[in-house]
């Protein structure tokens, strides 16, 4: 394609090109071109190169420049962002700049359909925030974990990408045959990986919407035979699954605490439990330990196996995680 360039002699290339960017003509769009001594440099605006230059503008092919990849080279500094399935999250308070990065992303390689900004907390007794969609108009996604895909839709369930790596910790622990409790368990991040380990899973959760995906996700990922999915509150679960537990995964950090009398009560004789808990940075693990201790009373012994810093929560807050092995006294 022809476009306007300034032509001027190589030894001056680099000099001329830098007065062009600081007036403003240089169209980054297309190439740069050498032939024999003389430099091409392609402008936007030919009356707008500056006169002093003593530089000759000429019609001539150029190749266009490739896009910029990454919304950082097309903003120019590197923004927050997440990823989930085909959603991008942006975490912005200021609502210009929110808007700018999810052009950005847009306009950039990122395989994305949706770009998200937080538009609230983690809220109620449900865990879902409330969204700004910047770009795009789906919250539901397929998002991709340790070879298990998970389909879920942000606005209407929890569902964290951060944890993944502490899942699959939790994960590898689990061996054929257990049974296993997820007491609180959303999509079922946890409760299908381990449903695949050959785990029978119990998955519990009071959001509705949840345990709709927490099914179809076990049947996407094959072992839809060792889920058990239940929607409602785990505390009435107690009754039919007493002491039926080899495992259980307590992950609604806020709150376990007020659970663990119903973890008590689900726990076979020899039961590891992943409780996990928010807490100052003074004294992370002691709440938790103490909590457990106590819900457990003389009827099991209690032997702490891992004490974890998940992620830092907020300023002095980590969210941590404890594993517990309760064996029947
Ligand atoms: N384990 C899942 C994960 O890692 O994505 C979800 C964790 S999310 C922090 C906590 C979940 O507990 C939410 O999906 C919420 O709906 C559920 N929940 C809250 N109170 C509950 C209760 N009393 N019984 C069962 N589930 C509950």
């Amino acid at each position: 394609m022809s476009v306007p360039c300034v032509a001027v002699e190589r030894e001056r290339g680099e000099a001329v090109r830098e007065r062009l960017a600081e007036a403003g003509v240089l169209d980054g769009d297309h190439q740069i071109a050498v032939d024999g001594d003389t430099i091409y440099i392609p402008v936007t605006d030919p009356a707008a190169v500056p006169a002093d230059l003593d530089a000759a503008v000429v019609e001539r092919d150029a190749a266009e420049r490739d896009r910029p990849r990454t919304p950082a080279e097309i903003l120019g500094y590197e923004p927050s962002l997440e990823r989930l399935g085909d959603i991008v999250i942006v975490d912005e308070d200021d609502e210009g700049r929110a808007r700018e990065i999810a052009d950005a992303v847009m306009a950039s390689d990122l395989p994305c359909e949706t770009v998200l900004n937080r538009a609230s907390p983690i809220e109620g007794e449900l865990r879902v925030r409330r969204w700004d969609v910047l770009a795009g108009n789906g919250t539901e996604t397929v998002h991709r974990e340790y070879g298990h895909e998970f389909l879920l839709d942000v606005a209407e369930v929890y569902f964290s990408p951060r944890l993944a790596t502490e899942r699959h910790r939790v994960v590898e622990q689990v061996d054929s045959g257990e049974a296993a409790i997820d007491m609180f368990a959303g999509v079922g991040p946890y409760a299908v990986p381990m449903a695949s380990r050959g785990a029978d899973v119990v998955a519990c959760d009071l959001n509705e919407r949840a345990v709709e995906y927490l099914r179809e996700n076990a049947v996407r990922n094959g072992v839809a035979d060792r889920v058990t999915a239940i929607a409602g509150d785990v505390r009435e679960i107690t009754e039919e699954y007493a002491e039926a537990a080899d495992r259980l995964v307590m992950n609604l950090p806020h709150s376990a605490d007020a659970f663990l009398d119903t973890a008590v009560a689900l726990a076979g004789d020899d039961c590891v439990v992943h409780y996990y808990d928010i807490q100052h940075e003074d004294d992370p693990f002691g709440p938790g330990r103490r909590a457990i201790r106590a819900a457990a009373g003389d009827e099991y012994e209690v032997a702490v196996e891992t004490e974890r810093v998940v992620r830092s929560y907020a300023p002095h807050e980590y969210n941590v995680c404890l594993d517990v092995r309760l064996t029947r006294i």
